[in-house]
């Protein structure tokens, strides 16, 4: 049985540079006519309420998007993605925090078809009553994302973005990652797949990145952003990653540009860091 629920963690600093990659990637495939297909193999409830019992628990979010909500200093990429959160915060107070569902469904076209995954039966109803009414535009699935995403590939649209957002609660969701992102590769080459990773003193999490970088994709960007010093959580998490194959051209400068200002503002302490690499290989040239 699945005991994880992201309402604890909604807003929280490694929701804001997994949303932030997201949003950056949705733009560049915006900016070709062609429609394109989103599957989000993890979705989670769709959309957070920061003061419900769960948020306020943790409190992640006041660390999180709490702490970039009042500022009026965003580089140009998180002003953008605020744009976003005050959409969904037309009262002037940040009351709610998008979900990746939430956030896909508002910067994807009608022409672009997306696909939901979330196996958790109580943030699987919360999700699917949010699209009750979306028509073919949207597909909201209780299954197994890693299923439904060897099932998708290639789509129909050939242009997919793929968020691949495990809460790795369980160890082999590190293989797992590995294995759909190896085996979307060979389905779709061109696919652009985001994987979200944490940073914690676990072996299967320190690993997890350098395997992707073996997945055979030869073109890909890592950004990592630490919040803290490794022991200052303890066994815990002191920040996280996203690993983008395929990225747009222009991702790595953005995320070169805005992540001394996320580390700055979301830092915990002086331990607080970031880290952008790109590897971009030739095709080999036949004979
Ligand atoms: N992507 C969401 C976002 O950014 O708002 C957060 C997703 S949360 C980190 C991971 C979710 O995956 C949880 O809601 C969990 O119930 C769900 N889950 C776990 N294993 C799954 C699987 N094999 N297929 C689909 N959903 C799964």
């Amino acid at each position: 049985m699945l005991s994880y629920r992201h309402a604890y963690h909604a807003g929280s600093h490694a929701d804001v540079l997994k949303h932030l990659v997201l949003m950056l990637c949705m733009q560049h495939m915006n900016s070709k006519d062609k429609p394109y297909t989103v599957i989000d193999t993890h979705a989670g409830a769709g959309l957070y309420v920061l003061d419900s019992e769960q948020a306020k628990r943790t409190g992640e979010f006041i660390n999180g998007i709490g702490r970039l909500w009042p500022r009026t200093d965003l580089p140009a990429p998180l002003a953008q993605f605020m744009t976003s959160i005050k959409a969904l915060n037309q009262s002037g107070q940040l009351r709610r925090y998008p979900g990746s569902p939430w956030l896909i469904d508002h910067l994807a076209r009608p022409i672009d078809r997306l696909r939901f995954c979330e196996l958790h039966p109580t943030d699987f109803a919360l999700l699917r009553r949010q699209y009750k009414e979306a028509g073919r535009r949207v597909m909201v699935a209780q299954a197994d994302g890693f299923e439904v995403l060897k099932a998708s590939l290639p789509p129909p649209s050939r242009r997919a973005l793929v968020l691949i957002d495990p809460s790795y609660e369980i160890k082999s969701d590190y293989l797992k990652v590995v294995a759909a992102t190896k085996d979307g590769l060979k389905r779709f080459a061109t696919g652009t797949l985001l994987v979200w990773h944490p940073l914690m003193p676990l072996i299967e999490a320190n690993q997890l990145p350098d395997k992707l970088k073996k997945s055979g994709a030869t073109h890909w960007v890592h950004a990592t952003l630490s919040v803290c010093a490794t022991s200052t959580q303890g066994r815990g998490m002191h920040g996280s990653g996203m690993f983008i194959i395929n990225p747009p051209w222009t991702l790595a400068a953005e995320l070169k540009a805005t992540l001394p200002y996320l580390a700055q503002t979301l830092g915990l302490d002086s331990h607080a860091s970031w880290k952008v690499d790109e590897i971009e290989q030739k095709a080999l040239k036949p004979g």
